[in-house]
């Protein structure tokens, strides 16, 4: 381990490549992991140079190779980014500060097929350069070399992890012999006996098979040799997890398996290579089911090669024939086009791989969904997806835009339906916060918590956006009925008719049945009527009008005198005073300036400050204080003045009852043809909540004006 070996390799393939930065990072990162070690006990600069060696290994530019060397001291050291931008610029610290980022997030819980999908396109799309990915699958192979001192649990962990994101990731870049060591290390996690039975018959057999392999790889040398085809051809021992894959998928046992090596042949043109392949077939018999002409048709992740096997003395024999540039593509995958070049590819450079990646895909016929593996090629891989953790680590994806709501509806319709809070990442945010990449969200419910039609201007999915739509329909049918139940109830009394007793009789259902077509229309009738009454499309007048022609069957009750709730809400002087004392005059609820007034031989009286009833006697004005008292509400009338529009009222209920406060009375009037205004009593819990509720009403369709009324006479209102 020293930097000048480091060096001499990188110069080996790149006589240009920066020396003077590979020492410094080599020697900054040794000073910044001093004395930190892996769990094994080795330094942990090791790890380090690891890291770079694998990045030397696969010929990349000098800034991938130090950004290697450096790239745990922004997570593992105190170094920070401005020093990091000091000493080795703003390029390579943010290949480091890449590879920062994908380490936070953690993949927790059981790996599923899915998951490991969003998983691994979270990388790529975190990731803005491609060799981002390469440190990380460079890191990730020495971490694999070196999981043995792990303890269990958290080798299982991490080599499920391997197996299921990083080697895919390097299959999915092209870089075959970084993608066949990580599964071979993590099949020796996953499946240790059924790796150690495989890798001791196949050292079982070393000196034998590699004598055949010297002897075949002679005898198709000396065939093309023959014919004039320049060719290098050498033997290629397969490895362990793709000879289980053959076990388990062809169902062959291991003392069948005859071909556990393969030939390569290099020549220098495609032409070359069909060249190759009809000397060959000329000379061995060869099974058609197993000839693949890659270079025709290639994978999807630019792989080319012709694959054929042919039959010497019975025994097959796999030989893939390409040219050399094929083969660096197919080992070394896209890492291949950083080769020879130094710095920061430009975005023009970029664009010319990820064109070729294109241009390559353009002819893939196979490939299920080419416009997905091109957009995991882009520098900003998935700009239109995010995605996000629950906070037991599963992973979704969610349209960018996205908000902790449509997060909600997208577990499940419960969790939407009741969501009262939202956390990311341990912090409370709200509703409209759009989710970031890598966000753990856990979202708070309530059983009584229910959607808002604030909502729908923030969630970006069909999906919460339909619920919400569907919830809201419902609400508002069930508030039309009790709306319309209530004006009913209004302008039966104003007519000295009780709807109690209307509704034990039968007179009340007859009318209903006349008026309303049973067809399509939810059970109860009577419901729908009151429905439409509260919509408008029915009016109270008409049904009491219709009723007073035939009189209830049953006897009407007296109506009970309504009791008044008392509570201490008032102190003087630290006295309670009767809640009942506050309600006599001009309303005033928790947050109005409020004065007590010395009545004579009835106590004290609560009124608002502006009462005008109390203004001509000073001497009787005493101070006194709200007291909070939780859950408590005070009645406060509002008039507004609307359009004599059907549904109006209906709109106004609906929005009160969003702030879950009652109505206590409902008046409606009608001015002339075109106006007419609604007085309400509100339940309310104090003025912050009626300011919202007057503020919002103001804001609907119709609406000309609310006010409060502040003394018992509607003549007296008042702006609030
Ligand atoms: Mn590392």
């Amino acid at each position: 381990m020293s930097v000048e070996y480091l060096i001499r390799q990188v110069q080996a393939y790149n006589s240009d490549a920066d020396c003077d930065l590979l020492r410094r990072s080599y020697e900054y990162s040794q000073a910044c992991h001093h004395g930190q070690q892996r769990i094994s006990g080795d330094p942990y600069f090791i790890h380090c140079f690891e890291t770079a060696k694998t990045l030397v290994e696969l010929k990349l530019d000098t800034d991938t190779i130090c950004a290697g060397l450096l790239h745990d001291v922004l997570e593992d050291t105190s170094t920070t980014r401005d020093e990091l931008v000091n000493l080795f610029g703003e390029a390579l610290t943010e290949l480091v500060e890449g590879v920062t980022n994908i380490s936070k997030y953690k993949f927790k819980g059981g790996v599923q097929q899915r998951q490991a999908e969003n998983y691994l396109r979270l990388l790529l799309a975190t990731a803005k350069d491609t060799r981002v990915i390469l440190i990380k699958l460079a890191d990730r192979l020495h971490n694999m070399q070196t999981l043995s001192s792990l303890p269990p649990h958290k080798q299982e962990r991490i080599a499920k992890q391997t197996f299921e994101v990083y080697a895919p990731l390097a299959h999915r870049l092209g870089i075959a012999r970084i993608k066949s060591r990580l599964e071979d290390l993590a099949f020796k996690y996953l499946h240790a006996s059924e790796y150690r039975e495989i890798a001791n018959l196949l050292a079982a057999k070393l000196a034998e098979r590699e004598a055949y392999t010297k002897w075949m790889v002679n005898v198709v040398q000396k065939e093309l040799d023959l014919v004039g085809v320049k060719a290098r051809v050498y033997g290629r021992p397969k490895h362990i997890y793709s000879i289980y894959q053959k076990i388990h998928q062809r169902g062959v046992p291991f003392e069948q398996i005859q071909d556990l090596f393969g030939l390569r042949v290099l020549v220098n043109s495609v032409g070359d290579c069909y060249a190759v392949l009809g000397i060959l077939h000329n000379k061995w018999n060869h099974i058609p089911e197993q000839f693949k002409d890659f270079i025709g048709l290639p994978k999807a992740n630019g792989y080319r090669s012709l694959h054929t096997t042919i039959l010497e003395r019975g025994q097959p024999i796999e030989i893939q024939i390409r040219s050399h540039e094929m083969h660096q593509i197919a080992e070394y995958g896209i890492a291949a086009h950083w080769r020879y070049k130094e710095g920061m590819p430009s975005k023009a450079d970029n664009e010319r791989i990820f064109a070729w990646f294109r241009e390559m895909l353009a002819e893939i016929q196979e490939f299920k969904d080419p416009f997905q593996f091109i957009r995991s090629m882009k520098g900003q891989l998935f700009p239109d997806e995010v995605f996000v953790f629950t906070p037991k680590g599963d992973l979704h994806s969610l349209p960018a835009g996205s908000t902790p709501i449509d997060f909600a509806y997208k577990i499940h319709t419960d969790i939407g339906q009741t969501c009262c809070g939202a956390e990311v990442n341990g912090v409370i945010v709200p509703f409209k916060y759009r989710l970031q990449n890598g966000d753990r969200i856990k979202i708070q419910t309530r059983a009584k918590a229910h959607p808002s039609r604030d909502w729908l201007r923030w969630v970006k999915t069909a999906r919460a956006r339909n619920k919400i739509q569907y919830w809201l329909n419902e609400q508002n049918r069930a508030q039309a009925i009790d709306l319309g139940k209530r004006l009913l109830e209004i302008e039966m009394r104003q007519h000295q008719l009780n709807l109690k007793d209307y509704l034990k009789s039968s007179e009340l259902l007859a009318i209903t049945e006349k008026l309303i077509s049973k067809k399509k229309v939810q059970p109860p009738l009577i419901d729908e009527l009151f429905r439409q009454i509260g919509n408008g499309k029915e009016s109270a007048t008409h049904i009491v009008n219709l009723l007073q022609s035939e009189p209830p069957t049953t006897e009407r009750k007296e109506k009970t005198a309504r009791t008044p709730r008392s509570a201490p809400a008032i102190e003087l002087e630290g006295i309670d005073l009767d809640l009942a004392r506050i309600m006599k005059c001009c309303h005033p609820i928790p947050g109005d300036e409020v004065i007590g007034y010395v009545t004579r031989g009835r106590g004290i009286s609560v009124h608002r400050a502006n009462c005008p009833r109390i203004i001509n006697e000073p001497e009787r004005i005493v101070d006194v204080e709200w007291k909070p008292i939780e859950n408590l509400t005070y009645p406060a009338p509002i008039t507004v003045e609307c359009d004599n529009r059907p549904g109006v009222l209906a709109e106004i209920t609906t929005l009160i009852a969003q702030y879950k406060v009652n109505i206590d009375t409902i008046g409606s009037h009608r001015l002339n043809r075109e106006t007419g205004y609604d007085q309400f009593t509100l339940e309310v819990n104090g003025i912050e909540q009626l300011e919202a509720i007057i503020e919002s009403i103001r804001h609907l369709k119709g609406v000309r004006g609310v006010t409060r009324i502040t003394s018992l006479s509607s003549e007296n209102r008042a702006s609030v």
